[in-house]
């Protein structure tokens, strides 16, 4: 099954209930099992859809429910609200501030957007008071620094990287270094990606981390990976410790099912969504305006 049809699948599990004269248990735990299976498919861990079905049969109490309760509107809200808990993994983010200078990194495969999310990061933060930098410690991509350097510039943002050094720590050590000496208060570090995971992409990112030390990693998923969204938020998530996901081209046709299985692999937050190639296309992740979506 393809991500991008997990919220289909919930919808026309709750559709399908619209179609029984009568809204009995045998009619509900068909549509939780329908929900059940998609997200299953969809990766979306087992503990946690579990957990999901009890909660909302312990809301839809059928037989305590009067006569004259709408029970699928019931129903719909129940499913609603507990798909906005599966997206809130009840743990703080790091949040920035300008006291004292954090390193924020940024990680995911090449395409997913993340050099372009690293300027937005960067630019969101900068009109709020902050004073951010962009070092780009992408050794592997040709063309990485230039893309951040052409990024960075038009956002008046300092950045550092460099054409010659091939290895990535030092690069980002230096940048780190020069950026918390010039009193920057928000320095971000773009990493290398590869177009799948491979072994040296994870040892690299975890001696980037290892060598700077950064408050916050940020893993940076395209909506549209489809089922691939579990096991690459975990592999990210096994070799550095993400603390903050952000789904980037929700612009696009993906409704952003994977986000739910990019949540439940790390454990994270999603802080952003990227909506659009520009800098200012970028969002503070609500849940339900997400799940909102999800389900149309
Ligand atoms: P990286 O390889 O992960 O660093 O990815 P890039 O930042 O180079 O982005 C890859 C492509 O996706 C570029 O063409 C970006 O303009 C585009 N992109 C990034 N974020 C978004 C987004 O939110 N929406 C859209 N439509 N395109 C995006």
């Amino acid at each position: 099954m393809v991500l991008a049809e997990l919220g289909g699948r919930i919808t026309c599990a709750i559709r399908k209930m619209n179609n029984v004269t009568i809204i009995d248990e045998k009619s509900l735990n068909e549509c939780l099992n329908e929900i059940t299976r998609a997200l299953l498919q969809s990766d979306v861990s087992f503990p946690l859809v579990k957990n999901m079905q009890t909660n909302i049969k312990n809301i839809v109490n059928l037989q305590d429910l009067a006569v004259g309760h709408n029970k699928r509107k019931i129903i719909e809200q129940a499913i609603f609200s507990e798909l906005c808990k599966m997206l809130d993994p009840g743990k703080p983010v790091f949040n920035p501030k300008k006291t004292k200078p954090s390193v924020v990194m940024f990680v995911g495969l090449q395409g997913s957007g993340k050099t372009t999310t690293c300027t937005k990061y960067a630019y969101h933060h900068q009109k709020k008071g902050f004073k951010p930098a962009l070092v780009c410690a992408d050794t592997f991509r040709a063309g990485a620094f230039d893309q951040l350097k052409q990024n960075a510039t038009k956002a008046k943002i300092p950045f550092y990287g460099s054409y010659t050094e091939s290895d990535p720590v030092k690069i980002a050590v230096e940048g780190v270094d020069r950026f918390k000496k010039e009193n920057c208060d928000l320095i971000i570090v773009d990493t290398s990606g590869r177009h799948k995971q491979e072994a040296s992409l994870f040892e690299e990112m975890r001696q980037v981390a290892e060598a700077t030390k950064p408050d916050l990693v940020i893993f940076v998923m395209d909506s549209s990976i489809g089922q691939a969204a579990f096991d690459q938020a975990q592999a990210f998530k096994q070799s550095v410790s993400v603390g903050a996901v952000i789904i980037t081209k929700m612009d696009g046709h993906a409704k952003g099912g994977g986000a739910l299985s990019a949540v439940a692999a790390t454990k994270s937050p999603i802080i952003f969504i990227g909506t659009g190639e520009h800098m200012d296309e970028f969002e503070v992740f609500e849940a339900k305006p997400f799940v909102s979506r999800l389900l149309g």
